[in-house]
């Protein structure tokens, strides 16, 4: 069975900006969902933010295997609600990819807990991306190195924890490194961040951007059954002790007593 994947894409840019239209007839979620759908093994469809509940409703996001996200100028008209489900589907063993400038993007910043921010320059300048493992697999099928010629820099200090894995970095033409593809687990979800992928530039033509996104999604993909929500982490407590148990000190958590935990 294919692996299902989301690309949720904000559609704002291509909305509002004749340039972003016209580099992206079918929207910048269309193309990546396209470039996703490239391999067999992939099973891709899209959502955006203007569809009710964004297109993400639960019934939908249970039959998820990985989620693609590409936000930047409405991360705040995100509902709160959808952040959460999307957050416990990957608690419960969703994949999660984030694109770009969604290192912004509230679901993302909930898993990193962090501020997330970092330090960028619209100047269409050269990005030439690297690779720290060959053995990666969301490297799989790459140069040790790659270019692409006009991108949005992003520079470091990236405000992440530290990743479980740093599979690319990248330099720019004026001088700055970026950590641009990293690893994390999140409960029993992997999450990958990817940093390419400017509004205003063709990235995601780009024929070595389109196979570390079918990488990452293969990569992400978690084949055990889905923990679902709001199951995905219980918090109970146990009465029962397995073995022989002398009591001692005070009990403030007593059975219907108070609400916490
Ligand atoms: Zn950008």
């Amino acid at each position: 069975m294919s692996i299902r994947a989301i690309v949720w894409g904000e559609n704002v840019h291509e909305a509002k900006s004749r340039i972003v239209a016209d580099l992206y007839p079918d929207g910048m979620h269309g193309c990546i969902s396209a470039a996703l759908n490239e391999d067999a093994g992939i099973s891709a469809t899209t959502a955006v933010l203007q569809e009710p509940e964004h297109g993400l409703t639960p019934e939908r996001l249970a039959e998820t295997d990985v989620l693609v996200w590409w936000g930047h100028a409405a991360h705040g008209d995100v509902a709160d609600a959808v952040v959460e489900r999307v957050c416990s589907a990957v608690w419960g063993g969703m994949g999660v990819i984030f694109l770009h400038s969604a290192h912004f993007a509230k679901p993302f910043k909930r898993l990193m807990g962090t501020p997330c921010n970092l330090s960028w320059r619209e100047a269409g300048e050269r990005e030439r991306i690297w690779l720290t493992s060959r053995q990666h697999p969301i490297a799989r099928g790459l140069p040790d190195h790659f270019e692409l010629e006009h991108e949005e820099m992003y520079g470091e200090p990236f405000g992440v924890p530290e990743p479980m894995e740093t599979v690319f970095v990248s330099w720019f033409q004026g001088g700055e490194v970026f950590r641009s593809g990293l690893t994390w687990r999140r409960g029993a979800g992997k999450v990958f961040y990817f940093r390419p992928g400017h509004e205003t530039y063709p990235t995601y033509f780009d024929p070595n951007v389109r196979q570390v996104l079918r990488n990452a999604v293969h990569w992400a993909h978690n084949p055990e059954p889905r923990i679902m929500s709001p199951d995905a982490a219980p918090n109970v407590p146990v009465t029962e002790a397995l073995e022989p148990l002398t009591e001692r000190g005070p009990r403030l958590h007593r059975d219907g007593e108070s609400g916490y935990r």
